[in-house]
């Protein structure tokens, strides 16, 4: 497996492509990926869930395509159709919209419609330039749209590294996410890790963000020190000057803040992850709703993924079993899991989300989004523990704009 592929999937960039039946959008998989790639079927609507396929294309770099193949359909789309496209526009970070010589439909413009409220950036791929050209009314219709398109023939392979290079021009900046923490730390600055071995451990490995983090430190020249809380002391002691800063997996901020100094800079994994993935600055918000809530109010944890339930789970049952004894007891709350994101929260007043580590920064900024629209603030669990345990300030401090915000709130 080269190095590319190894890339995890939520930092690569998501190209969905779209299109009605017999525009030819097989055929542009394929010759864009230079493999045989795209399942082709002749009966409509056989499935809905869209094909995801990793990959490394020269010269855009580690990607995700999305065939949306289940998706298209001869006329309207349909409820469950507009629900899979929802779900796939999530996580675009840009969408080929494939037509023909013949133009828009009607389905065209639904699917226009739907990236434009999410914000999704999208170029319209005019193919079969090899049968025919578009007329010279629909090329009109696109500029005055201002829509960015190019016409190629994906059969003859002809404009296909025109379209690439395109793909590059109108991809969004920040689908490769901020540095997880190369903006806090120096070249030979020591960083101290904990990572406490508990039974919600998977067997012999350490969970991605934990092993992102320690690339970021090594990318950015950062000394790595990993130690289990049970050895937190000991590491510290064993260090000629304090370190710049410490990272705990945020189960052990209680122990972990009691036995760092106070002048020594320390926040979680999951802290950082707000901030890489999403946008820590909105998650404070949640942070004071958490604190305010009160008997027959109503929650939302959201996992991302289904993940193997464990009896201690964090989410599932730690967080609510503090939250009763640390707020209020008789709080209640509702658990969502999976890449389903409810699009309406009325019911709660606030929602718990996971790390989101196999989420992509869009898909986990969509979220964020959705959040607010329904007026619902949001945290993650790192936060979420750290301010139960009242150790949000001190985690803050690595991130001086954002403690500036949590101090005038
Ligand atoms: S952080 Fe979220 S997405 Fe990652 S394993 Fe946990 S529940 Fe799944």
């Amino acid at each position: 497996m080269s190095n590319l592929n190894k890339t995890p999937s939520s930092n690569r960039l998501h190209i969905s492509i779209f299109g009605k039946r017999n525009v030819g959008k097989s055929t542009l998989i394929n010759s864009i990926t230079g493999q045989n790639l795209a399942i082709v079927s002749d009966f409509a609507g056989t499935t809905t869930d869209p094909i995801y396929k990793a990959m490394e294309i020269s010269p855009i770099g580690p990607c995700v395509l999305i065939d949306t193949a289940g998706i298209d359909d001869v006329g309207d789309l349909g409820e469950l159709r507009i629900q899979k496209t929802m779900e796939v526009v999530r996580k675009t970070d840009i969408a080929l919209i494939t037509v023909d010589y013949d133009g828009f439909f009607e389905f065209d413009y639904n699917i226009i419609d739907i990236l434009k409220k999410n914000n999704t950036p999208f170029i319209v791929v005019i193919n079969k330039a090899d049968i025919k050209k578009p007329s010279s009314e629909f090329l009109m219709e696109l500029d005055n749209l201002k829509f960015p398109y190019i016409n190629l023939s994906a059969q003859k392979k002809e404009k296909i590294e025109d379209m690439k290079n395109l793909i590059i021009k109108h991809s969004p900046q920040e689908f490769e996410s901020p540095s997880i923490l190369g903006d806090l730390i120096g070249e030979k600055d020591h960083i101290v890790l904990v990572i406490p071995i508990d039974t919600g451990m998977p067997k012999g490995r350490i969970i991605l963000p934990q092993v992102q983090t320690m690339r970021d430190i090594l990318d950015h020249s950062g000394i790595i020190h990993t130690c289990k809380d049970t050895e937190l002391e000991a590491t510290l002691d064993g260090l000629k000057n304090p370190p710049k800063l410490v990272i705990t997996d945020s189960q052990a901020f209680e122990k972990v803040s009691a036995i760092v100094p106070n002048n020594v800079l320390l926040t979680s994994f999951s802290i950082l992850f707000a901030r890489y993935k999403g946008d820590l600055s909105k998650m404070i918000d949640g942070a004071k709703t958490l604190m305010s809530l009160k008997k027959g109010d109503k929650f939302l944890v959201s996992e991302a993924c289904t993940h193997h339930v464990q009896k201690d789970d964090i989410g599932r049952y730690k967080i609510p079993k503090w939250i009763g004894e640390k707020i209020d007891t008789g709080i209640e709350f509702d658990i969502v899991a999976g890449r389903d994101y409810p699009e309406n929260l009325k019911d709660y007043k606030l929602v718990i989300h996971c790390g989101g580590c196999t989420l992509n920064r869009k898909e986990m900024l969509g979220r964020i989004d959705i959040s607010y629209r329904e007026g619902v603030p949001i945290l993650n669990y790192g936060l979420c523990i750290a301010t139960l345990y009242g150790i949000l300030d001190r985690a803050l401090k690595p991130f001086p704009e954002v403690d500036q915000i949590w101090k005038q709130k």
